[in-house]
Order: C-alpha cells, then structure tokens, then sequence
C-alpha cells in the first residue's frame, strides 16, 4: 500500500535513542512529508470505516504525544471529534487515571471523565505499538468513561514485542510491522 511504502522510505532508525540499545522509530521524516503523511492518515481512518466504507465511530483517541499528531487528522477525515490522553497532570478538568508500568517505575495516563459518553464507539490511534503498556491503560480509560473501543490503528507494530497482546483481541490495524 501507499501507507506502507510511506512508512518504509520515510521513518527513520535512530540507535540509542531515548537509552542505550534501544533503537527508536523516528516518524518525523514522514510527518514532513505532504504526500507520506496524507497516505499514513487515510491508511489509519480505514479502521474506523466498515466494508462499505460508512464511518463506524463515535471519536478517535490519540495518546500524547505522537498519537496526537496523527489522531487529529483521522478525526477530521473521519468526520468525527478528537480525544485526548494525556499523561498525568496535564489534562485540566475532571478525569479518569490508570497507572501502569514501565521498565523501571510507573506512569499514568489521564482522559477527561465528560470527553466520552457511555456507549460511544472508539477508534485509538498512536504512532508505534511496542510492549502494549500505553495501549492497555488507554483502553482501560476509554472503558472507565463506559465507551467502547472498536479498533485501534498504529503506523507501525514492533512485533517482537508482543504488544499485540494487551489488546485482548481487539482489531488491531497496523500500516507496517517490524
Ligand atoms: P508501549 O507502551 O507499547 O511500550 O510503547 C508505545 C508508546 O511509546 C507509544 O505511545 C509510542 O509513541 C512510544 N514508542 C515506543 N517505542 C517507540 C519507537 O520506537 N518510536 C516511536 N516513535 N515511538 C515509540
């Protein structure tokens, strides 16, 4: 597809990055590029169409800070609002929290309690799906608020991490798998 050529000739390795042996994703490149940037958002608003194309959500969940990059846009082509998750204390009314682990520590994610109503269908969009960890707590926020996510979407899936798995079987769209 235009999406995975995009993905595969505009997203860079970086060594290193943010800590020695990590070797990070950076999607910059392809964010800069009109016509790459275009294919990567009509490839993510796909998973929020059913097979006769009708728009099949309610809003789109875009988590800080990429996710928001490419959230906005896919609400937009979709025709639907924009949701933010937000790490801890940034968000400025009432929310929801889920903590969840990482390497070393804990972090917490955040979404306004009043951004989803009971019912809504949800389409989570972020740039890369690595351990799930991030995924996992946003889909347990999405279902504090009593909405339901349908689907998520990623540029890339870095399967070797298995983050597949913290989705407990939901639709998983990935434009290109490393
Ligand atoms: P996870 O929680 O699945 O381990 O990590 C996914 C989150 O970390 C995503 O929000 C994503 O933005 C960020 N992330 C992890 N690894 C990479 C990477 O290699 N490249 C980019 N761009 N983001 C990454």
């Amino acid at each position: 597809t235009a999406a995975a050529a995009a993905i595969e000739r505009l997203v860079r390795d970086i060594p290193d990055f943010p800590k020695p042996g990590i070797l990070f994703k950076d999607i910059s490149p392809l964010l800069a590029d009109h016509d790459g940037f275009r294919a990567v958002v009509d490839g993510l608003a796909a998973a929020g169409r059913g097979p006769d194309g009708t728009v099949v959500v309610d809003k789109v969940v875009g988590m800080e800070a990429r996710g928001f990059i490419l959230a906005a846009p896919v609400a937009l082509a979709l025709g639907v609002g924009f949701v933010p998750v937000r790490k801890a204390g940034k968000l400025p009314a009432a929310t929801h929290q889920v903590s969840y682990d990482l390497e070393y520590g804990t972090a917490s994610l955040e979404l306004h309690r009043d951004a989803l109503a009971p019912g809504d269908r949800v389409l989570v969009v972020d740039d890369v799906l690595a351990t799930g960890g991030t995924a996992r707590a946003t889909l347990a926020l999405v279902g504090r608020c009593g909405a339901e996510a349908v689907g998520m979407a990623v540029l890339i899936e870095l399967a070797f991490l298995a983050g597949r798995e913290a989705l407990d079987g939901l639709p998983l769209t990935a434009l290109a798998v490393s």
